[in-house]
Protein backbone atom coordinates (compact mmCIF):
# COMPACT_ATOMS: atom_id res chain seq x y z
CA UNK A 1 0.00 0.00 0.00
CA UNK A 2 1.17 3.09 -1.14
CA UNK A 3 -0.15 5.33 2.00
CA UNK A 4 0.96 8.40 0.74
CA UNK A 5 -1.29 8.69 -2.08
CA UNK A 6 -4.03 8.46 -0.09
CA UNK A 7 -7.81 8.04 -1.07
CA UNK A 8 -9.22 9.47 -4.41
CA UNK A 9 -11.59 12.46 -4.09
CA UNK A 10 -14.57 10.28 -4.88
CA UNK A 11 -13.40 7.57 -2.22
CA UNK A 12 -11.37 4.97 -4.43
CA UNK A 13 -8.49 4.25 -2.80
CA UNK A 14 -5.42 5.40 -4.90
CA UNK A 15 -3.46 4.06 -1.93
CA UNK A 16 -4.13 0.19 -3.31
CA UNK A 17 -4.61 0.77 -6.90
CA UNK A 18 -2.94 -1.86 -9.01
CA UNK A 19 -2.56 1.15 -11.49
CA UNK A 20 -0.29 3.39 -8.73
CA UNK A 21 2.85 2.41 -10.17
CA UNK A 22 2.30 4.95 -13.19
CA UNK A 23 -0.56 6.70 -11.82
CA UNK A 24 0.16 9.76 -9.05
CA UNK A 25 -3.51 10.36 -7.93
CA UNK A 26 -6.77 11.64 -8.52
CA UNK A 27 -5.40 14.97 -7.39
CA UNK A 28 -2.85 15.01 -10.03
CA UNK A 29 -4.81 14.02 -13.10
CA UNK A 30 -4.01 10.07 -13.02
CA UNK A 31 -7.29 8.47 -13.12
CA UNK A 32 -8.29 7.65 -17.09
CA UNK A 33 -11.10 10.04 -17.47
CA UNK A 34 -10.81 12.58 -15.16
CA UNK A 35 -11.71 15.53 -17.06
CA UNK A 36 -14.59 14.25 -17.53
CA UNK A 37 -15.50 12.93 -14.05
CA UNK A 38 -18.44 14.55 -11.99
CA UNK A 39 -17.42 13.36 -8.76
CA UNK A 40 -14.22 15.67 -9.32
CA UNK A 41 -15.66 18.25 -11.25
CA UNK A 42 -18.65 18.94 -8.34
CA UNK A 43 -15.82 18.24 -5.47
CA UNK A 44 -14.17 21.16 -7.03
CA UNK A 45 -16.61 23.30 -7.40
CA UNK A 46 -17.79 22.91 -4.14
CA UNK A 47 -14.56 23.53 -2.87
CA UNK A 48 -13.82 20.50 -0.97
CA UNK A 49 -10.80 18.47 -1.49
CA UNK A 50 -13.33 15.43 -1.46
CA UNK A 51 -16.80 13.68 -1.73
CA UNK A 52 -16.56 12.71 2.47
CA UNK A 53 -16.35 16.04 3.54
CA UNK A 54 -19.85 16.75 1.39
CA UNK A 55 -22.98 16.99 3.52
CA UNK A 56 -24.99 15.53 0.37
CA UNK A 57 -25.89 11.96 0.57
CA UNK A 58 -25.25 11.74 -2.95
CA UNK A 59 -24.99 8.82 -5.42
CA UNK A 60 -23.91 10.82 -8.39
CA UNK A 61 -22.42 9.10 -11.16
CA UNK A 62 -18.94 6.44 -9.76
CA UNK A 63 -20.49 6.73 -6.40
CA UNK A 64 -23.30 4.82 -7.38
CA UNK A 65 -20.22 1.82 -7.11
CA UNK A 66 -20.84 0.33 -3.79
CA UNK A 67 -17.22 0.64 -3.53
CA UNK A 68 -16.27 4.45 -3.65
CA UNK A 69 -19.80 4.84 -2.21
CA UNK A 70 -19.35 2.55 0.88
CA UNK A 71 -15.22 4.04 1.55
CA UNK A 72 -17.04 7.67 1.19
CA UNK A 73 -19.64 6.82 4.08
CA UNK A 74 -16.70 4.95 5.89
CA UNK A 75 -14.97 8.13 5.92
CA UNK A 76 -17.84 10.46 6.78
CA UNK A 77 -18.23 8.72 9.85
CA UNK A 78 -14.92 7.58 10.53
CA UNK A 79 -12.54 10.22 9.07
CA UNK A 80 -10.06 9.28 6.27
CA UNK A 81 -7.37 8.42 8.38
CA UNK A 82 -8.91 5.33 9.91
CA UNK A 83 -10.47 4.19 6.76
CA UNK A 84 -6.40 3.90 5.70
CA UNK A 85 -5.75 2.30 8.94
CA UNK A 86 -8.23 0.23 8.20
CA UNK A 87 -7.33 -0.55 4.66
CA UNK A 88 -3.80 -1.02 5.89
CA UNK A 89 -4.59 -3.71 8.42
CA UNK A 90 -6.70 -5.79 5.86
CA UNK A 91 -4.17 -5.58 3.30
CA UNK A 92 -1.83 -7.72 5.83
CA UNK A 93 -5.07 -9.83 6.50
CA UNK A 94 -4.71 -10.83 2.70
CA UNK A 95 -7.33 -8.83 1.56
CA UNK A 96 -7.17 -7.52 -1.89
CA UNK A 97 -8.50 -4.30 -3.41
CA UNK A 98 -7.77 -4.96 -7.36
CA UNK A 99 -8.11 -8.49 -7.68
CA UNK A 100 -9.42 -8.77 -11.05
CA UNK A 101 -9.05 -5.84 -13.03
CA UNK A 102 -10.64 -3.04 -10.58
CA UNK A 103 -12.24 -5.34 -8.60
CA UNK A 104 -11.74 -7.02 -5.86
CA UNK A 105 -12.57 -8.35 -2.03
CA UNK A 106 -14.45 -4.76 -1.68
CA UNK A 107 -16.80 -4.98 -4.15
CA UNK A 108 -18.63 -8.00 -3.22
CA UNK A 109 -21.46 -6.44 -1.15
CA UNK A 110 -24.63 -5.34 -1.76
CA UNK A 111 -25.03 -3.84 1.50
CA UNK A 112 -23.02 -0.93 2.73
CA UNK A 113 -23.35 -1.87 6.57
CA UNK A 114 -21.57 -5.06 5.44
CA UNK A 115 -18.97 -3.40 3.35
CA UNK A 116 -18.31 -0.96 6.56
CA UNK A 117 -18.41 -3.73 8.57
CA UNK A 118 -15.96 -5.73 6.32
CA UNK A 119 -13.77 -2.60 6.29
CA UNK A 120 -13.57 -2.67 9.95
CA UNK A 121 -12.50 -5.97 10.71
CA UNK A 122 -11.34 -7.83 6.96
CA UNK A 123 -14.27 -10.59 8.06
CA UNK A 124 -17.47 -11.27 6.13
CA UNK A 125 -20.09 -11.92 8.89
S1 LIG B 1 -13.14 8.59 -10.58
FE1 LIG B 1 -12.95 10.83 -10.49
S2 LIG B 1 -12.81 11.35 -8.33
FE2 LIG B 1 -12.44 9.14 -8.54
S3 LIG B 1 -10.21 8.90 -8.69
FE3 LIG B 1 -10.98 9.11 -10.77
S4 LIG B 1 -10.88 11.31 -11.26
FE4 LIG B 1 -10.73 11.09 -9.05
S1 LIG C 1 -22.59 16.29 -4.40
FE1 LIG C 1 -21.84 14.19 -4.71
S2 LIG C 1 -20.25 14.36 -6.29
FE2 LIG C 1 -20.61 16.42 -5.46
S3 LIG C 1 -19.05 16.65 -3.84
FE3 LIG C 1 -20.98 15.95 -2.89
S4 LIG C 1 -20.77 13.70 -2.79
FE4 LIG C 1 -19.24 14.46 -4.29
Amino acid sequence: MKRELGIARCGLACCLCSENDQCPGCDSEGCPGYQDCENRKCSIEKGISSCWQCGEDCQKEILCKIKPYGFTAFAKRYGVETLLNCLEQNEKRGVIYHREGITGDYDAFDDIEELIEFIKTGRCK
